[in-house]
């Protein structure tokens, strides 16, 4: 019998599993891959993100394997470029291949004390016992545990039976690739809305001097594949350009974002979803990697207390859901509307102008994508006054 059986060894049940293990419990962390292991990403972290790795004890991979960004560069659709710094209380932020991202939290939190069994695919999980019944290279397996976290990412065939899932879940889709021989990278993060269909864009996050991690994301479904999305964009003039005589490496690879945290039941019972799992992709920027840190780091604090106190009522368990509607649930719905809104061709180029003229705004924005800000200002009147003021016309 464990305190907490982790299933799902990425940022957020490592983040669990580490800060858990640290306190002294007993802990399982599962995954059915094989260590390490990569997962199709942007491999972009946000100085949040850092700040929460650097407490987990991940500085050195960061430091070893990552490549340093100080700010973010947006392209609207008519190609006008606004650049902001996002480093914040000494923390920039980094762009890391999530095969060294994740094997380095994976070994945090078995250097905390936790064990790790890789190559098991678990396939049920029987609520009234706390069980996890799973399947590995030497047949059927099972533990039992005071507590499970299911940590799964995007894979949600273990949320539907247990009904963890929403009737109408909120997918994104993305394809990465990786291109080496680039020109013109800094450090760096790049967003292009342009050479993308809307609602989505197309990235560039520096891996070093002259290659970076490329990628397309589109919200919902589109009539392309963000395999052929990402295509069209790698032969986007200005792509072309920076990419030169350099290579696209294979494979290109896609995989789904899922982004509907504020609509998603996050726990049942002594059951509990952590990181994207409980659909914490930001709905406008794509980013989850911060998010499951956090949540993870939420969960083994709210964790601990009903440990501490061995109360494990309704009331103590609820906890980590209340800490974490209270630190998100506005922002998603915010952020949610801020795409239906924002996101279509004349109000981007429109806001791009608007923060030419009023650096202050582009600032704003990167704080609102990083949820530094409250989104709701977006929405105010001096923002609308001056995105209307610039819907046409130069700055
Ligand atoms: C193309 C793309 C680009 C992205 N770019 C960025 C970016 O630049 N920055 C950013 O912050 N976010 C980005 N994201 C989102 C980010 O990758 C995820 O939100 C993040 O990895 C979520 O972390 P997690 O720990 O919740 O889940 P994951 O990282 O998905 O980890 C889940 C783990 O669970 C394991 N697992 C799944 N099912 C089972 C099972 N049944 N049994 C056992 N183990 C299981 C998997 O093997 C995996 O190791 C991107 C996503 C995509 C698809």
């Amino acid at each position: 019998m464990y305190d907490v059986i982790v299933v799902g060894a990425g940022p957020g049940g490592s983040a669990l599993a580490t800060w858990l293990a640290r306190e002294g419990l007993d802990v399982l962390l599962l995954d059915k891959q094989v260590f390490p292991r990569d997962k199709t990403c942007g491999d972009g972290l946000t100085p949040g993100a850092v700040r929460i790795l650097r407490g987990l004890g991940v500085s050195d991979s960061l430091s070893r394997r990552g490549y340093r960004v100080d700010g973010v560069s947006v392209t609207t659709p008519q190609g006008m470029r606004i650049e902001t710094p996002i480093a914040t209380d000494g923390h920039p932020g980094y762009v890391i291949r999530r095969i060294d991202l994740d094997e380095g939290l994976r070994n945090a939190a078995v250097g905390a004390g936790a064990e790790f069994i890789g190559d098991v695919r678990v396939t049920q999980v029987i609520e009234e016992e706390e069980k996890v019944i799973g399947a590995g290279r030497l047949g059927p397996l099972g533990w039992q545990g005071r507590v499970i976290a299911l940590a799964v990412g995007a894979n949600v065939g273990l949320l539907k039976p247990l009904g963890l899932l929403p009737a109408r879940p909120d997918f994104a889709y993305a394809a990465r690739s990786y291109v080496e021989g680039l020109r013109g990278l800094r450090h760096q993060i790049l967003f292009r809305f342009d050479g993308v269909p809307l609602p989505g864009y197309g990235w560039l996050f520096p891996l070093s001097d002259n290659t970076a991690n490329v990628g397309a994301l589109l919200f919902g479904r589109a009539r392309r594949t963000t395999y052929e999305v990402l295509q069209e964009f790698l032969r986007h003039a200005p792509i072309v350009e920076m990419v030169g005589d350099g290579q696209v490496m294979l494979p290109v690879k896609s995989y789904p974002l899922r982004t509907d945290f504020h609509k998603s039941r996050i726990r049942r019972s002594r059951l509990l979803l952590i990181g994207e799992a409980a659909g914490l992709v930001n709905p406008l920027s794509g980013e989850g990697i911060h998010y499951a840190l956090e949540s993870g780091v939420l969960a083994g604090e709210s964790l601990r207390d009903c440990f501490d106190r061995g109360d494990f009522s309704e009331q103590a368990l609820s906890q980590y859901e209340r800490r974490l509607r209270a630190r998100y649930q506005r922002v998603f719905v915010l952020a949610s509307w801020m795409r239906r809104i924002y996101m279509r061709e004349s109000l981007l180029d429109g806001l791009g102008r608007a923060c030419a003229r009023w650096p202050d705004l582009a600032q704003l924005l990167v704080d609102i994508l990083l949820t530094r800000k409250d989104p709701l200002k977006v929405f105010g009147p001096k923002v609308v006054w001056r995105v209307l003021r610039s819907l046409r016309g130069p700055s």
